[in-house]
């Protein structure tokens, strides 16, 4: 080999993309502590800390808290493969790119997809979902995306867990990009299974999804017919590893110094407090969209609907997507998000999740849009 390999520096970026978002320094730093074993009592102690800060999180009480050793798409995975079985009916609620996701899942669990579909950059619409489940009452779960984050659009998620429930089904939710980000309340909306993801909103690094069940959706899986296809993903299975108790039984090596990373993440979450992350996180977005008006650019969803962490922006006519986004790259180390399906091309991305929603960044990034859009 001629070629000679050295250590990869990474540019220093500002993320503000639909994720990874920019992780918190004191992350980075955890995540350089000496590895300890994953039997080890004092990392089995760490354990039990995550879960309980995840639960703040989640602001939930259920035991089976905790996050899978994997990214978001993950803990979807998980979310499905314990729910549904063959020729169960899901109906799947779709206003984007993840809700597309969530039908591929049912029916690869060999489980029937009814979906509800609305426009990308509008909110699924309750009337839809209510008419399906009035057409399906044997329906085992309705499943939706609480924050697109391919459009834009905060999903109403305690109206749906409301009608999930008057029907007597479960509820499935994708929390990747509201969790710490916007208000959840996992208990009160009485949702039965959530996962989301550490790189957004929590700005934590990517690749692990933090995943949480009711005790119904625990009776669900208790009551199974068919074992759960996946052997990683089997709940039943990652519980002898994170369950309580001293009797751990190893299942698989946990990313040690990333679960010492999202500690560190929730530790910081805990700090601020839930409450103020979703006020700051709302403030900075008022902050991007006054300053998008001055520039003359537009937000695709509708004010009622907009989600503060992920500003879908609409590409003024005459303006190349592609050089924008590389030149704010190449210029000015700034990533922001292209469209992504029927949006492709016609709109950017622009996230303020984590400790990427700050002023700093929400001047720094109307800054150098202003300086490249000319
Ligand atoms: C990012 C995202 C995912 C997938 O998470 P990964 O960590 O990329 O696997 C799923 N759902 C939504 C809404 C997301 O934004």
């Amino acid at each position: 080999m001629s070629q000679s390999f050295s250590s990869f520096i990474p540019p220093t970026r500002v993320l503000m993309g639909p994720g990874p978002s920019d992780v918190y320094p004191q992350v980075l730093e955890a995540l350089s502590r000496p590895t300890i074993g994953h039997l080890d009592p004092k990392f089995v102690d760490l354990m039990d800390e995550v879960k309980q800060l995840l639960q703040y999180a989640f602001q939930t009480n259920n035991a089976l808290t905790m996050p899978i050793s994997a990214p978001g798409s993950a803990g979807m995975e998980a979310v499905f493969v314990n729910l549904v079985e063959p020729g169960d009916k899901v109906i799947v609620c779709q206003n984007g790119v993840f809700g597309g996701r969530m039908q591929q899942n049912v029916q690869r669990c060999g489980g029937q997809a009814i979906m509800v579909q609305d426009e990308w950059g509008k909110p699924t619409d309750l009337n839809k979902v209510r008419e399906a489940l009035q057409a399906n009452p044997d329906a085992k779960a309705l499943a939706f995306v609480h924050a697109e984050t391919s459009t834009g659009v905060l999903n109403d998620a305690k109206a749906l867990c409301q009608i999930a429930k008057e029907f007597d089904c479960l509820s499935i939710v994708d929390a990747v990009t509201s969790l710490g980000g916007s208000e959840l309340k996992v208990d009160d909306w009485h949702i039965d299974a959530i996962y989301s993801g550490t790189q957004k909103c929590l700005s934590c690094v990517p690749g692990l999804s933090p995943v949480s069940f009711s005790e119904k959706a625990i009776e669900v899986i208790k009551h199974r017919k068919h074992p759960v296809q996946s052997w990683f993903l089997d709940m039943d299975l990652v519980m002898g590893y994170w369950g309580k108790g001293t009797k751990r039984a190893y299942h698989h090596t946990a990313p040690v110094n990333s679960i010492y990373a999202l500690h560190e993440s929730l530790l910081i979450l805990q700090q601020e407090g839930l409450e103020h992350a979703w006020a700051r996180h709302h403030q900075n977005h008022l902050s991007l969209k006054s300053g998008l008006d001055k520039l003359g650019l537009e937000l695709v969803v509708e004010q009622k609907y907009r989600l503060p962490q992920l500003n879908t922006v609409r590409i003024p006519n005459g303006v190349d997507d592609g050089q924008v986004r590389s030149r704010l790259l190449n210029e000015f180390n700034l990533e922001i998000g292209a469209g992504l399906g029927t949006l492709a091309g016609k709109v950017w991305r622009i996230g303020l999740m984590g400790c990427g929603s700050s002023q700093k960044n929400v001047d720094y990034c109307l800054s150098s849009l202003e300086a490249v859009l000319g």
